[in-house]
């Protein structure tokens, strides 16, 4: 495992053209529960599986009760960014990370400093009024019940439930970083999710690199193959080269 993140250390430092992609298990180091871990939200008992609750369908015949879920288990606005979230956008910053591609709707690359985010399924900061398009933020979901417009429109989150397609123009950029990229860091993600999952298959180089505690179907594809937390992986590889003793 050591010699794993050593060489990840290396190909970092040899490396300019770095996009990363990742999932809840980026921001369980920040407290916010995935779903499929031990402590994931699949063993926690609710009347429905979340993907269930998170779907369109439910949204469209229960919103009180996707109401309920979602404010109490995604709507999580003060957690802070981790070690992972911190030490890319380090390598943002260094110009040697083109962008970050997450499936997680927490907005912690942001706050950790990334700019080049694609949020593949969508922002929990952004809601819109289903029958005039205003937008607003999470204060305007309000604490309970139904949150309504102005208008008197029903408000639905900007994030992308089961069963509706993913934003296109941010789907193309995702697959243009990942044809284009150099090396392709992978992790904190099950790859479980479609079409998200299928994004590696755009990946043409020969450094891509798999970061997660839990097996992938994936995990043939990876020429560099880490199991352990990504963050403490993250935070080893992007120290720079030469001036060991110093340290
Ligand atoms: P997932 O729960 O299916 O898989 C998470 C993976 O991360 C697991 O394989 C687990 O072993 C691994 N993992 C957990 N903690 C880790 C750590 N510290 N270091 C390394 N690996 C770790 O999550 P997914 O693949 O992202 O798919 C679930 C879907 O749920 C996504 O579509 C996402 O939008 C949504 N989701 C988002 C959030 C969020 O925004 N933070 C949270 C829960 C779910």
């Amino acid at each position: 495992e050591r010699d794993g993140v050593e060489r990840l250390r290396r190909w970092v430092d040899s490396c300019d053209n770095i996009v990363f992609f990742g999932g809840a298990g980026v921001s369980t180091e920040s407290g916010i529960p995935d779903f499929r871990s031990e402590d994931g939200l699949y063993r926690q008992h609710y009347d429905w599986p979340p993907e269930t609750i998170l779907s369109a369908g439910f949204f469209a015949a229960h919103p009180e009760e996707f109401y309920r879920f979602y404010r109490e288990k995604m709507l999580v606005t003060g957690a802070q960014p981790g070690p992972a979230h911190l030490a890319l956008a380090e390598l943002e910053r260094r110009g040697k990370l083109r962008a970050v591609i997450t499936q997680n709707i927490d907005g912690l690359h942001q706050k950790a400093g990334s700019r080049r985010v694609y949020e593949l399924h969508g922002t929990i900061y952004q809601n819109r009024c289903l029958s005039c398009g205003a937008l607003c933020g999470p204060e305007g979901l309000g604490k309970s019940g139904l949150p309504r417009c102005s208008c008197g429109g029903l408000i639905k989150p900007e994030v992308v439930l089961y069963g509706e397609s993913l934003d296109g123009a941010t789907l193309q950029g995702a697959v243009d970083a990942i044809s284009r990229c150099e090396m392709l860091i992978v992790g904190g993600t099950s790859l479980a999710v479609y079409p998200a999952a299928g994004l590696l298959q755009y990946y043409r180089g020969h450094r891509l690199v798999l970061i997660n505690k839990g097996p992938t179907p994936q995990d043939g594809r990876a020429d560099l193959l880490l199991r352990g937390s990504i963050g403490p992986i993250l935070t080893e590889a992007i120290r720079p080269l030469g001036g060991e003793a110093a340290l």
